[in-house]
C-alpha cells in the first residue's frame, strides 16, 4: 500500500490552490509528502473554467492572468452606470488552462508533491489517517494511506439549509468585428434585463480588449433554465444593449453554483477536511469562492508548516453568513427586490468599501453602515423570517442543460 502525509483530492481551484501553498519550501520539521489526485478526463472533471476575484495589488497568482481592472461599472435597470475605481483593489480573471499550468511549473519545483490521475472512490478511517480508495487510470483498485486527506470532490448532498437559491449562468467570450469594449472598466452587474420573481438577473462583460470580452447572463434564481434561454438572453444583450454588431463566439463557460445558508463540515472525519465549494468556501450572496479558498489553502498551509491540526477556518465569518442568510430569504421571498437592492448599494456605498465587505475584512460598525443603505423593512421582516425558518434537506443542482 502506497503512503503519504498528505493527499489532496481533486486539482480544480481548491486542489491547486492547496498543493501550489504545500510546494513552498519552509517546513520546520521536513516537507510533508503529498499526493494530488485528480479523476481522469470524464465525467467528474468539471469543464474549464475562468475564475473572478480581487485583491489588494500585486497577488501569487498573478503570472497566470488573463486579464485586470481598476475600474468596475453596475448598470442599474434605468439604464444608469455608476463606474468606480477600486485602486488598490484590482479585480482580476484568471483562467484554468494558465492557472493549472502555472501552479504545474511550480509544483514541478517540489519533489516532495506528486500529481497523480485517479478516481476516489471513498476516504474511510485507517489507524492515525485515513484509507483513500482510488481507481487508478489503468481501471486497477489501490488504496492509498495518508495521516490528512483534504478532498474538493463536490459535495453529493448539501447540508440543510433555510434557503438555497442557484447562481446559473451562460457566458459567451466574444470578438467583434469593430471596437465596442472598454477594456479599462468591468461591468459587474448590468441589470437591463427582466427580473425573474424569487430572484435576480444580470449581464456580467469582462472585456480583455476593444474587441474581445466574456459577456454572461446570470440569474440568482430557484431553477436553472433551458439552454436556449441563457442564448437568447445573450443575444440580445449584445445586439441591443451593447450594440456589438458582427461576432464571433469563441468559446463558451456555463454553470450553476448552490447558493446556501447551509452549514459546511469543516471535518467530515478525523483528518478528512473538506475544501473548496465542498467546505463551504462559495459566499452565499454572491457565489464568489476564489478568494475564500485561496484564504483556506494559505491556513491549512500554515497550520502544517507549524505542526498544528490543519482544520480549515470557516471560510466566511458568522456574521457575513448571518446577514447573506437574510438576503437569501429575502430574494427567494420576493420581499427584497433584487436588481434595486444591488443598484442601490452600488449607487451608495464605495465599490472598493463593497469589495472589502464581500471578503469579510469590514467592522461590524461599517457593515451597519452598509445595512442602512438596503431596503430596511424587507430586509428586518426577513430576518425575521430567517430566524422563524427550518432548515431542510437540499438536493445539489444539476448543471444548466
Ligand atoms: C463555471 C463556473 C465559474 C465560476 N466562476 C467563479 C468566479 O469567477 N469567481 C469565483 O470566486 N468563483 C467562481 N466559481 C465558483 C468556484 O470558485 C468554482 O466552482 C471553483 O472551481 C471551485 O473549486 P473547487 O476546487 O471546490 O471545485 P472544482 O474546481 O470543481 O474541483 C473539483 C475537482 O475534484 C475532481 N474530482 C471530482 N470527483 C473526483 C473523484 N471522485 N476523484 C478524484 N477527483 C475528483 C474534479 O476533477 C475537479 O478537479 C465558478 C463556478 C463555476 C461552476
Amino acid at each position: 500500500m502506497d503512503e503519504a502525509d498528505v493527499v489532496v483530492v481533486g486539482a480544480g481551484a481548491a486542489g491547486l490552490s492547496l498543493a501550489d501553498r504545500l510546494a513552498a519550501p519552509g517546513y520546520a520539521g521536513g516537507a510533508p509528502s503529498v499526493v494530488l489526485l485528480d479523476a481522469p478526463a470524464g465525467p467528474l472533471r468539471p469543464p474549464r473554467r475562468t475564475w473572478c476575484f480581487w485583491e489588494n495589488g500585486a497577488g501569487r497568482h498573478d503570472a497566470a492572468l488573463a486579464a485586470s481592472w481598476h475600474s468596475l461599472r453596475v448598470h442599474g435597470r434605468d439604464g444608469r452606470g455608476t463606474r468606480q475605481d477600486i485602486a488598490p483593489l484590482r479585480y482580476k480573471m484568471i483562467r484554468f488552462d494558465t492557472f493549472e499550468s502555472l501552479v504545474d511549473e511550480r509544483l514541478a519545483e517540489a519533489p516532495h508533491i506528486t500529481r497523480r490521475r485517479a478516481t476516489v472512490e471513498r476516504v474511510t478511517p485507517a489507524g492515525r489517517g485515513s484509507h483513500v480508495h482510488l481507481r487508478d487510470d489503468d481501471g486497477r483498485a489501490r488504496v492509498l494511506h495518508a495521516r490528512y486527506v483534504f478532498d474538493s470532490r463536490p459535495p453529493r448532498v448539501l447540508p440543510p439549509a433555510r434557503t438555497c437559491l442557484l447562481q446559473h449562468f451562460r457566458g459567451w467570450f466574444v470578438r467583434t468585428r469593430r471596437p465596442v469594449f472598454d477594456p479599462r472598466t468591468a461591468d459587474l452587474m448590468d441589470f437591463r434585463t427582466p427580473q425573474p420573481p424569487g430572484g435576480l438577473a444580470f449581464f456580467y462583460v469582462l472585456p480583455t480588449s476593444t474587441t474581445t470580452a466574456l459577456v454572461e447572463y446570470t440569474q440568482f434564481s430557484a431553477a436553472v433554465l433551458p439552454a436556449e434561454a441563457y442564448d437568447r438572453m445573450l443575444r440580445g444583450h449584445l445586439a441591443d444593449v451593447l450594440g456589438a454588431g458582427a461576432h464571433e463566439v469563441t468559446d463558451t463557460e456555463s454553470g450553476v453554483i448552490p447558493m446556501t445558508d447551509g452549514r459546511f463540515a469543516r471535518r467530515s472525519a478525523p483528518g478528512v477536511f473538506p475544501i473548496g465549494v465542498a467546505g463551504g468556501a462559495v459566499r452565499p450572496s454572491t457565489g464568489y469562492a476564489f478568494s475564500a479558498i485561496q484564504r483556506q489553502a494559505a491556513a491549512i498551509s500554515e497550520a502544517l508548516r507549524a505542526g498544528r491540526d490543519p482544520l480549515p477556518p470557516a471560510p466566511h465569518s458568522r456574521r457575513s453568513r448571518a446577514m447573506d442568510a437574510v438576503l437569501l430569504r429575502g430574494l427567494a421571498s420576493g420581499r427584497v427586490d433584487g436588481a434595486a437592492f444591488f443598484g442601490q448599494l452600488f449607487g451608495h456605498v464605495p465599490m472598493e468599501r463593497l469589495l472589502h465587505f464581500l471578503d469579510g475584512r469590514t467592522t461590524p460598525a461599517q457593515d451597519f453602515a452598509i445595512g442602512l443603505r438596503t431596503p430596511i423593512l424587507p430586509m428586518v421582516r426577513s430576518a425575521l423570517a430567517t430566524a422563524t425558518h427550518p432548515r431542510r434537506p437540499v438536493t445539489p443542482p444539476a448543471r444548466p442543460s
